[in-house]
């Protein structure tokens, strides 16, 4: 601002206008300073209002001191304005700046869902014994699903397998050998092949799921033995179950296997002491299994005189039940990620 006016009203107003201005910080600050001396209350408009009240000599002169004085205070808020927005923006940038040496967030990682895990568990075992994995269809024929497979129609067998037929002749799996006819029909002995796959039947309860998943296995060739499929089985029970499993037969019944036998393992929870989840019989039941019946090997053209076949099969959900200790298997389908990252 300029000289004093040499009007001590206008020199007072100027002195004190121009001291708030230099202790001003914000630009809220000088809004209020604005509004003290040039404000409709401010120190100098009032001024210039009761130039009225002053002589005609004295009027002009301190009229155009407070005019001058005005326009230079204005001048003075503008720029003080401008630099105190200034400083506040780069104050918010500094504060706002991203600090580079954060570490990153961490995107949630998924994991391999426990049936996927049992079932490439699996797999895997029977890969190492020279078994490759064959899959197919889950929409099948009748023929598929029972006749080639040694159940004629009406025989009672069927009612055993909780079917949902489709239109058109058609029904959902009720187990994966289907897989091993058509393997069967497609290739010539030696077969070895591990087929994994949804199947479905009627059957809903704390163990049974309309919808659950298989692995089969088959092995055909001009020499084999119910001794090769107790080795291979005896195997998989060590490789799954620990270095101490043990397995027995106990006789069975399959329409598609004669003899049958269903498979126990020692219960791996109390080494056969017997406990809640064997039901105190120190075994648990895990798969069942056969010899190929000759009316199947004779279905798929292959003739029971020149070969041999063994075949069985397991529930995942079960093998997995057991492995993990859950007693509820829609606990696999439900989805809930408090259940399913306990396997992360
Ligand atoms: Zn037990």
């Amino acid at each position: 601002m300029g000289s004093d006016t040499m009007h001590p009203r206008v020199d007072a107003i100027v002195r004190e206008a121009r001291a708030a201005v230099l202790a001003a910080r914000t630009a809220a600050d000088l809004e209020q300073i604005r509004v003290r001396f040039l404000g409709r209350q401010g120190a100098l408009t009032q001024l210039l209002r009761s130039l009225g009240t002053l002589s005609p000599e004295e009027r002009p002169r301190v009229g155009a001191a407070a005019n001058e004085a005005k326009r230079e205070l204005e001048q003075l808020l503008e720029a003080r304005q401008a630099e105190a927005v200034e400083a506040e923006r780069r104050a918010q940038r500094e504060r706002e700046r991203p600090d580079l040496t954060l570490p990153g967030r961490r995107p949630p990682a998924g994991a391999v869902h426990p049936l996927t895990r049992v079932q490439d568990e699996i797999v895997e075992i029977f890969a190492g014994l020279g078994f490759s994995v064959a899959e197919g269809p889950e929409i099948e024929t009748d023929y598929y699903n029972f006749e080639a497979l040694n159940f004629p129609v009406d025989h009672p067998a069927r009612d055993m397998q909780d079917t949902f037929f489709l239109p058109g002749a058609l029904l959902l799996r009720t187990h994966t050998s289907p897989v091993q006819i058509r393997t069967m029909q497609a290739e010539r002995p030696p077969v070895r092949v591990i087929c994994p796959g949804r199947v479905y039947r009627r059957d809903a309860d704390i163990t049974h799921s309309p919808m659950f998943n298989q692995v089969e296995g088959l092995a055909v060739d001009r020499q084999t033995s119910m001794a090769d499929l107790k080795a291979t089985l005896e195997l998989f029970a060590r490789e799954m179950f620990g270095a101490r499993s043990r397995i027995r037969f106990r006789p069975s019944f399959f329409p598609f296997t004669e003899p049958s036998a269903e498979v126990d393992v020692l219960c791996f929870l109390c080494g056969g002491e017997g406990c809640r989840v064997c039901k105190q019989s120190g075994w648990l039941e895990i798969l069942g299994s056969g010899m190929v019946h000759p009316g199947v090997l004779r279905n798929v053209g292959y003739d029971p005189e020149e070969v041999i076949g063994w075949a069985f099969g397991m529930g995942i959900e079960r093998i997995a039940m057991l492995k993990y200790g859950i007693d509820d298997i829609r606990l696999f389908f439900e989805n809930d990620v408090r259940f399913l990252r306990q396997f992360a």
